[in-house]
């Protein structure tokens, strides 16, 4: 039997659906690995409810584990909810270097959510904070669209929840 540190150094290798740059685990979702007889039950939290990647992950999940001969099952658990503070310090720093700015508050952090400007967001290509939004749903909806006024490039900015 496979233990379960083993498990996740290889979901480590299996790419976000939505930001390639990132792993499942880095993205924190994966909650828990556990046995059941010869099988391998992993159970994630989908980053935000109706998730339309999910079906891709769970499949992708599953395929790893069988590359490496071990029989697996998905499990989804909706309690507690992914928050973006379980994005790992690695998967942060590819965000970046991706182009896309990681979430900078606290998702406990309701001050941040009610404030009518938004966070203070550091620009991924140029590092300036003179950044401002242009529209609260970018490419997905867990990410916004911004753009810096240093270098004028509009990015992604993925958001705390
Ligand atoms: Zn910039």
């Amino acid at each position: 039997m496979v233990d379960a540190n083993t498990i996740m150094q290889w979901l480590d290798k299996v790419p976000d659906p939505e930001i390639p740059v990132i792993s499942l685990v880095d993205l924190g979702i994966v909650r828990d690995i556990q046995w059941q007889d010869d099988t391998c039950v992993v159970t994630i939290t989908p980053t935000y409810s109706g998730c339309p990647a999910m079906y891709e992950m769970e499949q992708s999940i599953i395929q790893t584990l069988e590359q490496q001969g071990v029989k697996a099952q998905v499990k989804t658990s909706l309690s507690p909810a992914w928050t973006t503070d379980w994005l790992s310090e690695k998967g942060r720093q590819a965000l970046q270097n991706y182009g896309i700015a990681p979430p900078k508050e606290q998702s406990i952090d309701i001050s941040g959510i009610s404030r009518r400007s938004g966070p203070t967001v550091t620009c991924p290509l140029c590092h300036s904070t003179q950044t401002r939004v242009i529209s609260h749903f970018g490419s997905t909806p867990c990410k916004a669209l911004y753009r810096c006024t240093q270098c004028g490039e509009p990015f992604d900015y993925f958001k705390a929840h």
